[in-house]
């Protein structure tokens, strides 16, 4: 899983417990170049210390998925620095703490509409503006989702309905980016203990059930979500698109 010669951008790195970053760091150590993005200026010193530590000259840009300029500009700058773009890592979402904290049935409107905004629009928005590079080497597009797209996660709610959007652009973006050799994937992650995490009511009861009932017993690492990640941004996985694979210590096979 070489990616020597090779450019990847992530978005998401908030922490050095993010997803984002164990991804980021095995891309490094795979050879890969990394440019990173940061939301808001809370972030930006924490991303720029993190990203150093990997290479002083890493390019750190800020980007709000939210806003079409900015996607454009992290896209741009990525082209501007090194002239091509092989990886992108889109591990990013947001739900209002109001609208996880209520019942289902009470959601806002507008609370719906920012975390699909955030959590799903924005890989299509992603995937247009960086098509141009993706397509010229045979790129990959990988995002970040969570079984409760896929059967009910109390404590999940409109995020567990922006995740089953965000797995359907997964499979429309790889079925009309696939001619252009673009591929697109998802990591179905268990639950781990990051800032995003946190923010899901009823999470440590989360983390332990699973960890309970999943086949291997555990819960799953950052390590363990970066290894397929690499394996899915690398030419190793070549004939792989449109796919949600589970990196959940096999919990999404348990019935009873
Ligand atoms: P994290 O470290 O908190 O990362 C989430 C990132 O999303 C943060 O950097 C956050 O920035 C960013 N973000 C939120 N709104 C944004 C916006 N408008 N524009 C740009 N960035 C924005 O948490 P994580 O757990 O590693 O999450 C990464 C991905 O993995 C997410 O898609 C998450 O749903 C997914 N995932 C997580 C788990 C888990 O258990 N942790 C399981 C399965 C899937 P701010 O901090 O500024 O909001």
């Amino acid at each position: 899983m070489d990616m020597q010669g090779r450019v990847a951008l992530v978005l998401g790195v908030a922490k050095k417990r993010s997803i984002a970053w164990a991804i980021a760091e095995r891309l490094h150590r795979a050879g890969a170049r990394v440019a990173f993005t940061y939301q808001g200026e809370r972030l930006e010193k924490n991303v720029r210390e993190l990203a150093e530590q990997l290479d002083p000259e890493a390019l750190v840009m800020p980007c709000d998925v939210t806003r079409d300029e900015d996607i454009q500009a992290a896209v741009a700058g990525v082209g501007e620095r090194y002239g091509r773009l092989d990886a992108v890592v889109h591990a990013v979402a947001f739900a209002p703490s109001e609208d996880l904290k209520g019942r289902f049935t009470d959601t806002s409107r507008a609370g719906y509409g920012i975390a699909q905004d955030v959590s799903a629009y924005s890989l299509i928005a992603l995937a247009r503006e960086a098509q141009p590079y993706l397509e010229k080497d045979g790129g990959s597009l990988l995002t970040l989702t969570y079984y409760g797209a896929e059967k009910v996660v109390l404590g999940y709610k409109v995020m567990g309905v922006a995740k089953a959007a965000l797995e359907a652009n997964v499979r429309y973006l790889a079925a009309e980016l696939g001619p252009l050799g673009i591929r697109v994937n998802a990591i179905s992650a268990g639950p781990v203990n990051t800032l995003a995490a946190r923010g899901v009511p009823g999470f440590t009861h989360m983390l332990k059930h699973h960890a309970e009932r999943a086949p291997l017993r555990r819960n799953v690492t950052t390590a363990e979500i970066a290894e397929t990640a690499l394996f899915l941004l690398s030419p190793a996985s070549s004939g792989i698109t449109g796919e949600i694979i589970h990196v959940d210590a096999g919990f999404h096979i348990m019935a009873m």
